[in-house]
């Protein structure tokens, strides 16, 4: 008999959906096309969990974030990058919540060394993740994170409770960046309910961790419906736009979600 996946189940109802997003942009870069055409006919959560910074002095791994944004103010960014994405989302007819963790660039070891003569002499040893390539982006999530990750958790189940959303889309973690692993583990309490989506524009280079979704028992799902229409959201996100797509060619590309095989 013809195996009807997780996804393709739920298409057939109006159940609500909630997507969990790491930044203030993955999950419409990643489930953009999905996600606005099911707005018409269901409602549709996007909850983002990395929507703040913090007070410098920032690290150089973050200034140099704050530069291809060209904002100099963390405070300034943050606030134009919630803004961006509620304007976007509410354009796509899907509700926008934004969790206010603190993104990696900017999460310290513990809030109060924030005026310690050390932040101010080297930020990079009161940060959880002094660096970009040797500590966000190498798919190794901190100790000191722990307690987050258990607030995460606890968020989540209660938005599962207060949304009743019979999917929940987390994503998968290409390109291993440590919020976007938190965020997976944030969800996976819900086996019942999980989706994964793939992690764009980082799996244009990188490829899933394929024995973990062995593991998990989990397949590919693919999305092509709709796809024109999402460059032009993408770059709705203008803070964001040139830094991820710097020729300003924004590639388009199927979405690919996993599924359980059974
Ligand atoms: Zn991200």
């Amino acid at each position: 008999m013809f195996h009807q996946s997780r996804i393709d189940r739920s298409l057939a109802g109006d159940a609500p959906w909630l997507f969990l997003s790491p930044h203030l942009d993955d999950a419409v870069l990643s489930c953009g096309a999905l996600m606005e055409a099911q707005a018409q006919g269901r409602e549709v959560i996007v909850a983002t969990l990395f929507t703040e910074a913090s007070p410098g002095p920032h690290t150089r791994a973050a200034k140099s974030f704050m530069n291809q944004c060209a904002v100099k103010d963390a405070g300034h960014l943050f606030a134009a990058r919630q803004a961006e994405d509620k304007a976007v989302l509410e354009d796509m007819g899907i509700q926008a919540i934004h969790m206010g963790a603190v993104d990696a660039l900017f999460r310290r070891r513990a809030p109060r060394l924030g005026s310690s003569a050390w932040d101010r002499l080297l930020p990079e040893i009161t940060h959880r993740y002094p660096t970009y390539r040797f500590d966000i982006a190498i798919g190794r999530i901190a100790r000191g994170d722990r307690r987050l990750i258990g607030q995460l958790r606890t968020d989540v189940a209660a938005l599962m409770g207060l949304t009743g959303a019979e999917l929940l889309f987390c994503p998968v973690g290409v390109g291993k960046h440590v919020d976007h692993l938190i965020t997976r583990e944030a969800g996976v309490a819900h086996p019942e309910n999980l989706v994964l989506y793939s992690d764009f524009p980082y799996d244009l280079e990188a490829e899933p961790d394929a024995s973990r979704l062995e593991q998990m028992g989990y397949v590919p799902w693919n999305w092509d419906q709709g796809l024109a229409a999402k460059p032009p959201r993408i770059r709705q996100y203008g803070t964001q736009a040139d830094a991820l797509f710097p020729t300003g060619d924004i590639p388009v590309k199927a979405e690919t979600y996993f599924v359980p095989a059974s």
